[in-house]
């Protein structure tokens, strides 16, 4: 079974009627919001708060992975061990959604990883933890 990646479709409960990412402030205090099927995911419409925090126009674009960290982290520590857990991972964008929850690295299309506080998600599922 795949992770729940920063961009995974949530409903709030089962007859849901929108979609949201996990850091919707809509799911917060919900403790078991439930993935969207690939039906909901065809059907349902996005949430306000999560369709920008999707969409490309609320993304701040960095240069490179060390400015994107620093700006999170001021203090550098994580840019190495992030560098290290991104691998020989392949992308041409680093970006920050709306939320400022994650930093994201991929192509136009879509994210191929995802750097949070000590971790690295990578699309596959594979969490690397250096926190
Ligand atoms: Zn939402």
């Amino acid at each position: 079974m795949p992770s729940e990646t920063p961009e995974t479709l949530f409903v709030p409960h089962a007859r849901g009627r929108l979609l949201h990412v996990r850091t919707c402030p809509q799911l917060l205090g919900l403790d078991a919001p439930v993935p969207a099927t690939a039906a909901q995911i065809e059907t349902l419409g996005t949430c306000a708060w999560c369709a920008k925090e999707l969409s490309e126009e609320g993304r701040r674009y960095f240069d490179s992975v060390e400015q994107a960290v620093r700006t999170l982290d001021p203090s550098g520590d994580a840019v190495r061990p992030t560098e290290r857990a991104l691998g020989g991972v392949d992308y041409d964008l680093i970006w920050v959604p709306p939320s400022y929850s994650y930093i994201a690295v991929g192509d136009k299309e879509h994210a191929v990883a995802w750097i949070g506080r000590g971790c690295v998600m990578h699309e596959d599922g594979r969490l690397i933890d250096f926190g």
